[in-house]
C-alpha cells in the first residue's frame, strides 16, 4: 500500500497505488435543493447506453428518494455499519477509509448486492416516514423530509474499481481523470462491483464483463457535457474541471463552488474515494444527517446558499447551471449578467439573473379586449 494525500478528509491515506492525478480531472456540481426527481437523466443515460442485451437492470444514472430510497438496495447502509466509527475532528476524518478497513488479504471494504437488491430501482420514492409495515406511522407534528440524490459514477481520485481489480482492467484516463473498464481485458470477476461504495459498477451477464458509467466521453472530448447533464429538465448539474486546492481558481465554476465558496461537497468522504461528483446540500434536511454524508462542511454549505440571494456572484453562477450543452471551464459576472467563457477566455454564452417581467394590463385599449386570467 502507498501512502497518498486526500484533500477531502484532511489528510493522508493507504491505496493500492501511489498517488498518480490526471492532468485535468473531470468533476460536476449537483444542486440537490433543485431536483425534481423526474428520472429524465435515468432515461437520458438509459436510451443512450445501456439499451442492450444483459444491461436491462443497470442504471449508471439514478436518482433515489432518501432517506429510504437506494439503488441497490441499501448500497450506503450496508458499507456505513461495515466501516465502523466515522468521527470527523475539525475537517480531519479520525476513521478508517475502506482501503484502511480491508480485511487481511482483501484491497478494499466491500460488499456485493444480491440479484434481487436491483429489483427494485425505484424503491422509498417520496417517502418520508419509513413502512407501515415495519411499524411506521404519522405524526403530528411530524418531522417531514426527503430529498432527491441524483447519482451517477464519480470518478473517483482513487476509484476503488480500480483499485480491486486483480485484471488491471479498469484505468483513469490521465487527459480527463475518466474511470473506464477495458472490456478486451475483464473477465467479469466483479471485484468491482464489490469493492466500489458507491455501486457504480454493474455485471453484465450476457458479455460476462463489468461496465460502468463512461461520463459521456465522446461528447466531453469535444467540449460537450454528458446526456444526463444536458437533459436535466430541473438544470441542477454543471460539470467541468476541478484543481487541488492549492491550485483553485476563482474564475473556474466548479472550482468556485467547491474550493472557494466551499458550497457543493463530496458524497461520502470517508470513504476515501475523493469522489468528484460534489452536492449543494438540500437546506431543508436535519444536520446530523447530512454532515453523515456529505462530511463536516454542511453548516457552511448551507448557510452560503441560503445566503445566495444577496450574494450576486453565487446566485449568479448558479444561473449558469444547465444554460448550455458546452462544457464552460471559465466564467464571470458583469452587473446582472453572467458570462460564461472557453479556456481563452472567448465568451461562450451569457445568462441574465433576472428574467425581463412584463405586466400586462387587465383591460388592453389596442386590441378592446379584457383579460380573464389578470388579477
Ligand atoms: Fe469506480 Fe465507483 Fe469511484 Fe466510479 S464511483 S470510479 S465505479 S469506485
Ligand atoms: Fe433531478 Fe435533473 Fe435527473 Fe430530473 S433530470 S431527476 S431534475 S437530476
Amino acid at each position: 500500500m502507498a501512502r497518498v494525500s486526500n484533500w477531502q478528509i484532511g489528510r493522508e491515506m493507504s491505496y493500492w497505488y501511489p498517488e498518480s492525478r490526471p492532468r485535468r480531472q473531470f468533476a460536476a456540481v449537483f444542486d440537490i435543493n433543485k431536483c425534481i426527481a423526474c428520472q429524465t437523466c435515468t432515461l437520458a443515460c438509459k436510451t443512450t447506453w445501456t439499451s442492450g442485451k444483459g444491461q436491462e437492470y443497470m442504471l449508471w444514472n439514478n436518482v433515489e428518494s432518501k432517506p429510504y430510497g437506494f439503488y441497490p438496495l441499501a448500497w450506503d447502509l450496508n458499507l456505513l455499519k461495515a466501516l465502523g466509527p466515522q468521527g470527523w475532528e475539525g475537517g480531519v476524518y479520525q476513521g478508517r477509509t475502506i482501503f484502511e478497513a480491508a480485511p487481511a488479504g482483501e484491497r478494499v471494504l466491500g460488499w456485493r448486492p444480491d440479484e434481487m437488491d436491483y429489483a427494485n430501482p425505484n424503491v422509498g420514492e417520496d417517502d418520508c416516514v419509513g413502512s407501515i409495515e415495519n411499524g411506521a406511522e404519522l405524526q403530528v407534528p411530524h418531522a417531514v423530509w426527503f430529498f432527491y440524490l441524483a447519482r451517477i459514477c464519480n470518478h473517483c481520485t482513487y476509484p476503488a474499481c480500480l483499485a480491486s481489480c486483480p485484471r488491471g482492467s479498469i484505468y483513469k484516463r490521465p487527459e480527463d481523470g475518466i474511470v473506464l473498464v477495458d472490456q478486451g481485458r475483464c473477465r467479469g470477476y466483479q471485484e468491482c462491483v464489490r469493492a466500489c461504495p458507491y455501486k457504480k459498477v454493474f455485471f453484465n451477464p450476457m458479455t460476462g464483463t463489468s461496465e460502468k458509467c463512461i461520463a459521456c466521453f465522446p461528447k466531453i472530448e469535444q467540449g460537450l457535457q454528458p446526456q444526463c447533464f444536458l437533459n436535466c429538465i430541473g438544470k441542477i448539474r454543471v460539470a467541468g474541471w476541478l484543481s487541488r486546492p492549492e491550485q483553485a481558481r476563482a474564475d473556474n465554476p466548479i472550482d468556485y463552488l467547491v474550493h472557494v465558496r466551499k458550497v457543493a461537497l463530496p458524497l461520502f468522504p470517508q470513504f476515501g474515494l475523493e469522489p468528484n461528483v460534489y452536492y449543494i446540500p438540500p437546506i431543508h434536511v436535519p444536520l446530523p444527517f447530512l454532515h453523515q454524508m456529505f462530511g463536516p462542511g454542511v453548516n457552511h454549505a448551507i448557510q452560503t446558499y441560503r445566503a445566495a440571494p444577496t450574494d450576486p456572484d453565487l446566485a449568479g453562477l448558479l444561473a449558469l447551471f444547465g444554460c448550455t450543452e458546452q462544457v464552460v471551464p471559465r466564467w464571470r459576472r458583469r452587473g446582472d449578467l453572467v458570462i460564461g467563457m472557453d479556456e481563452g477566455k472567448k465568451e461562450l454564452l451569457r445568462v441574465p439573473m433576472r428574467e425581463p417581467v412584463h405586466i400586462l394590463p387587465a383591460h388592453d385599449a389596442k386590441y378592446g379586449v379584457t383579460r380573464t386570467n389578470c388579477p
